[in-house]
């Protein structure tokens, strides 16, 4: 594959940091090495996964000689804040449309993710009941753009489109040079699935290069069949762009165990984990993706699913700001 074929801003600062976590692992009975792929130290305001993306997705915008970026997610959304954070950088407009996706939850005055949005000078933010069609939603705002002169680009939903996964297939071919470079085998490799740009784009970039890892997607929302299919689309998509081979439909796989009640709710488990990494290795997690797929991983290493010695590597998607919205849950610990 050559993605350097590809147009893209340049926002990656080189590889990010592939580390272990003795203590961690440790925690957990030591009988598993877990390594953690840090792209919540990736640049971009607080970090996080979605730059990955927004490196290929805003380069497209460019292409097409947008001026502003329009894009969809939940209330406490970190994909919103980032494509804020890149459409700053670049001199673009930005119009969120937020979906409430829990009734109620929506609260203009909150910490987290919205303080951020409202401090890097979002151009407008527009709540819509959870539920609604996104991109319908986001089609509107752009046809009130375009009538006012305008030109807007769309970004869709964590930017999990071939476009943004791109990103996700160099993550996997990063990792694979670091592994390398490190004389490090992994076994496995732990993943946050959402929107399923992230997961598809890191299938396609371990099977494109025929690396033997296999990767395992935490949910976060749907269940295992409905998330399985709309990875293993958006990897098929995905690996055509990139010219990757094709992607067996066993390569995709999801857990929905460690989802609770639904997307954004917290679980006892993601609490735990959220804790257990803060207190063995001073790393945030998040409370709506990592925090849960780290209490996958926890699960997971408990259960023996791991045989003995094994290597594993969790992804860090980022997401930390998220945290300072969710104190309640967490004042007790
Ligand atoms: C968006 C997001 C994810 C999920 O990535 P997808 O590509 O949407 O599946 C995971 N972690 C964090 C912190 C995110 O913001």
């Amino acid at each position: 594959m050559n993605l350097a074929k590809f147009p893209r801003r340049g926002y990656l600062n080189g590889p990010t940091p592939l580390e272990a976590a003795p203590n961690f692992s440790k925690a957990l009975g030591g009988k598993v090495n877990i390594y953690i792929k840090r792209d919540d130290l990736l640049p971009g305001a607080a970090g996080g996964n979605k730059t990955r993306k927004l490196d290929f997705s805003i380069a497209e915008a460019l292409e097409q000689g947008a001026d502003t970026i329009i894009t969809c997610g939940a209330v406490q959304s970190n994909h919103c804040r980032l494509t804020l954070s890149w459409a700053v950088k670049e001199g673009l407009d930005c119009h969120l449309v937020l979906e409430e996706r829990v009734k109620g939850s929506y609260n203009p005055h909150a910490s987290g993710n919205n303080f951020l949005f409202h401090l890097m000078g979002v151009k407008s933010v527009r709540v819509v009941p959870g539920g609604s069609n996104m991109m319908e939603e986001m089609e509107k705002t752009a046809a009130e753009l375009r009538a006012g002169g305008k030109k807007p680009y769309i970004v869709p939903g964590g930017a999990s489109n071939p476009v943004g996964a791109t990103g996700y297939v160099n993550c996997a071919e990063e990792v694979l040079r670091q592994l390398f470079d490190m004389h490090l085998k992994i076994d496995a490799m732990v993943v946050p699935s959402g929107s399923a740009g992230t997961h598809a784009g890191t299938v396609v970039g371990m099977v494109g290069n025929n690396a033997g890892i296999p990767v395992l997607g935490m949910n976060v929302s749907r269940t295992k069949p409905v998330q399985e299919e709309l990875v293993y689309k958006l990897a098929c998509a995905t690996a055509e762009r990139v010219g990757a081979p094709a992607i067996p439909r066993n390569a995709v796989e999801c857990f929905d165990a460690y989802v609770g009640p639904g997307y954004s709710l917290p679980t006892d488990a993601m609490v735990e984990a959220v804790t257990l990494l803060a207190r063995t290795e001073a790393i945030l997690l998040d409370p709506v993706y990592s925090g849960k797929a780290a209490a996958g991983l926890v699960d997971l290493v408990r259960k023996g699913h791991f045989p003995e010695g094994s290597n594993v590597l969790f992804l860090h998607t980022g997401g930390s700001p998220a945290l300072y919205a969710y104190l309640d849950s967490f004042k007790d610990k």
